[in-house]
């Protein structure tokens, strides 16, 4: 099989039509299959894939949420799970199941969400042909430009094309911060604001929801929905526009209710990473609720310890943004 056998496969997917429910920006189709296609074309571009198996994580989900908001309206999320279930009729992608599953695959319904199908089955395996064709930037680039150019509108190509590339150099940056958070041990403001805002945002937001495994570093909540939504977001300690640090260690995971706490300074940590409440919290007319519990408790911090907040980020947070009374 050769590269011309799957520039004709992928521009011959399967997709639903209709043209009540999808617009000329997705040439009124289903742009499910062709936008899974790109954020699998992504996990190869950044080497996350040396072997043929593809993983339904939190990072494709993500991959494949930054395009799917490129082509339909921010009030419509698009679900994963039915084009890493259905791509399975093309023929080149193989669902595998856990041993012992195989009966639970044939009877699965991609409706039950991504979690369901991640307790039956490993991954995906692609035809060995197509892998190895993936596994090089040239062929690559060519399937990447076939996907956009047979399933997306004229106006939108540039951009689908463009986020590939801040999906890469974002995966690139959040690997820099790790590493340096390793390498560098004192405390080293490096001013990040050269870097394009969304390779920042994104690779920041990478490396602590890779960093805290998507826990709320305060109040412990780990969520990710059926589909792979998580419930953390990455917050600066001090604030990006002050620090110009993205370090992970000048940063946290939190959830949004824990995250807007922190920045409204109703809560901070002591030297010792624990969580110290603010007397305002109970204040008339507040019911904080189960805020007041997380009170002394210690931070949940990542499980790599050299990634812990920096005692300076904690000691500015607790001065400047805190209320002590
Ligand atoms: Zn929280």
């Amino acid at each position: 099989m050769n590269m011309e056998h799957y520039i004709q496969r992928f521009a011959s997917l399967n997709a639903n039509k209709n043209r009540k429910t999808w617009t000329a920006v997705t040439t009124h189709r289903a742009p499910h299959k062709p936008l899974l296609l790109l954020a699998v074309l992504d996990l190869f571009a950044q080497g996350s894939l040396s072997t043929n198996l593809i993983e339904p994580t939190g990072e494709l989900v993500e991959l494949f949420g930054f395009y799917w908001h490129k082509v339909r309206p921010p009030s419509q999320r698009g679900n994963i799970t039915y084009p890493f279930y259905y791509l399975q009729s093309e023929g080149f992608w193989h669902l595998l199941p856990h041993p012992g599953q195989e009966v639970a695959l044939t009877v699965y319904r991609p409706n039950a969400g991504l979690a369901a199908l991640s307790a039956i089955i490993l991954g995906a395996r692609l035809d060995d042909d197509l892998y190895a064709l993936l596994c090089a930037s040239d062929s690559r680039d060519v399937l990447r430009r076939v996907l956009i150019e047979t399933y997306f509108a004229p106006e939108i190509r540039a951009s689908l094309l463009e986020q590939g590339e801040i999906n890469a150099a974002a995966y690139e940056y959040s690997q820099e911060l790790l590493a340096k958070a390793h390498t560098i041990l004192k405390e080293v403001a490096e001013d990040s604001s050269t870097i394009p805002t969304p390779i920042r945002d994104q690779g920041f937001r990478r490396a602590i929801v890779r960093a805290y495994d998507h826990r709320c570093a305060i109040c412990g909540v780990r969520i990710l929905t059926a589909d792979g939504h998580t419930a953390v977001a990455a917050a600066h300690i001090i604030p990006w526009s002050i620090s110009h640090n993205d370090d992970p260690r000048n940063g946290l995971a939190l959830c949004h209710l824990c995250h807007w706490t922190f920045d409204e300074g109703l809560v901070t940590f002591t030297d010792q990473y624990q969580v110290k409440t603010s007397p305002q919290l109970a204040s008339t007319p507040n019911l904080p609720g189960h805020l007041l519990t997380f009170a002394g408790r210690p931070l949940l911090g990542p499980a790599d310890e050299a990634l812990r907040p920096f005692p300076d980020s904690i000691r500015w947070h607790r001065k400047e943004v805190f209320h002590g009374r």
